[in-house]
C-alpha cells in the first residue's frame, strides 16, 4: 500500500487555538457591569465578528439601570438570554421580551434606535451579546428583528455533548437564526468532564470558542472558563473537557475581508459613512 493510499481522507484540517484572550471587565449603557470580550485593544475583532459581551450576576445592581435608547447602524445583534429577562423596543414599532434560554437577532440596517431594560428587579441576569457585521452591500438594508424562545433553538445531543443550536448547521439539525452571507454558526455546547466532541465547523470559517464553564482544550491548547480560544483555519475541530466538564459557545463565519470603520454604536466601511451615520442619527433619519 502507498504512502498516499494510507492517509485518511479529509479535505480540511483540524484547527487549532491560534490566540487565548482574556476578558476585559467594563460598563456600558447606563451601568451594566459586563466583561468585554471581542472589541478590546487586545482583541479587536474576529471577522465577521465585532464584539462579545458577557454579563453574568446575581446582583442588580450591576444591570438594573439597562441600556436606555440608543441607535446602531450597519451590522446585526445577536443576544443570547442563558437566563434573566431583557424587553427591548425600538422606533420602528418591534417590541419584545428575550428569556431563559431565548436569543433575539436584530438587524440594525440603515438604522434603529433601541432600549434593552431589565424586565426583572432580583436574581440572576447572564448572557452574552454579539455583534455581527454586515457586508457593505447591506449595511444600509431595512431593519429587522426577531425573537427566537428557547423552545425554537434545537436542544441535541451528539457523541460527547449536548448542544443547543442558534445558528449553522450540525448533524442535520439547522438553527433558527436568518441566513446571512456571513453564515454564522453559534452552538452553545456542554460536554461532560473528560467528554470530547467534534465541531463541524465549515472550512473556510473564522471564529472563536468562548469558554463560560469549566476547561477544555482544542488541539492541545487548553482555554479555561472566561476566555476566548480564537480559532485557527480549518474545518471541522475536536474539543476536548478536562474533569471538570466545560460549557462554551461555538461562534463562527464567513470573513467579510472589506474596511471596518468603527465609531460606538455605527459600524460602517468609511468614515465618511460614519459621520453621515451620526448626521442622520441626529436629525431623526433613524
Ligand atoms: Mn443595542
Amino acid at each position: 500500500m502507498s504512502q498516499a493510499a494510507e492517509k485518511p481522507i479529509t479535505t480540511a484540517k483540524s484547527r487549532g487555538i491560534a490566540r487565548v484572550v482574556s476578558g476585559m471587565p467594563t460598563q456600558d449603557g447606563a451601568g451594566v457591569k459586563l466583561t468585554r470580550l471581542i472589541g478590546t485593544p487586545q482583541l479587536g475583532n474576529v471577522d465577521p465578528f465585532l464584539m462579545l459581551d458577557a454579563f453574568g450576576t446575581d446582583n442588580p445592581k450591576d444591570y438594573i439601570a439597562g441600556f436606555p435608547e440608543h441607535p446602531h447602524r450597519g451590522f446585526e445583534t445577536m443576544t443570547y438570554m442563558i437566563q434573566g429577562t431583557m424587553q427591548h423596543r425600538d422606533n420602528h414599532g418591534g417590541e419584545g421580551l428575550i428569556t431563559d434560554g431565548g436569543v433575539q437577532w436584530m438587524t440594525a440596517g440603515r438604522g434603529v434606535a433601541h432600549s434593552e431594560m431589565p424586565a426583572q428587579t432580583g436574581g440572576r441576569m447572564f448572557g452574552f451579546q454579539l455583534w455581527i457585521n454586515l457586508p457593505a452591500k447591506e449595511k444600509m438594508r431595512a431593519p429587522w428583528y426577531a425573537d427566537i424562545p428557547a423552545s425554537a433553538i434545537p436542544s441535541f445531543g451528539v457523541e460527547g455533548a449536548a448542544v443547543k443550536l442558534i445558528a449553522g448547521e450540525w448533524n442535520g439539525r439547522k438553527g433558527p437564526a436568518p441566513e446571512r452571507v456571513t453564515a454564522p454558526f453559534i452552538a452553545d455546547v456542554t460536554l461532560a468532564a473528560n467528554a470530547s466532541t467534534q465541531v463541524p465547523l465549515p472550512e473556510g470559517h473564522a471564529g472563536f470558542v468562548y469558554v463560560f464553564e469549566g476547561a477544555q482544550t482544542v488541539g492541545g491548547t487548553i482555554v479555561n472558563a472566561g476566555n476566548i480560544g480564537v480559532l485557527s483555519d480549518g474545518g471541522p475541530f475536536s474539543v476536548n473537557a478536562n474533569t471538570h466538564g466545560a460549557r462554551l459557545l461555538v461562534v463562527a463565519g464567513k470573513p467579510l475581508r472589506e474596511p471596518i470603520a468603527k465609531y460606538g454604536p455605527f459600524v460602517m466601511n468609511t468614515a465618511d459613512e460614519i459621520r453621515q451615520a451620526i448626521h442622520d442619527y441626529q436629525s431623526g433619519k433613524f
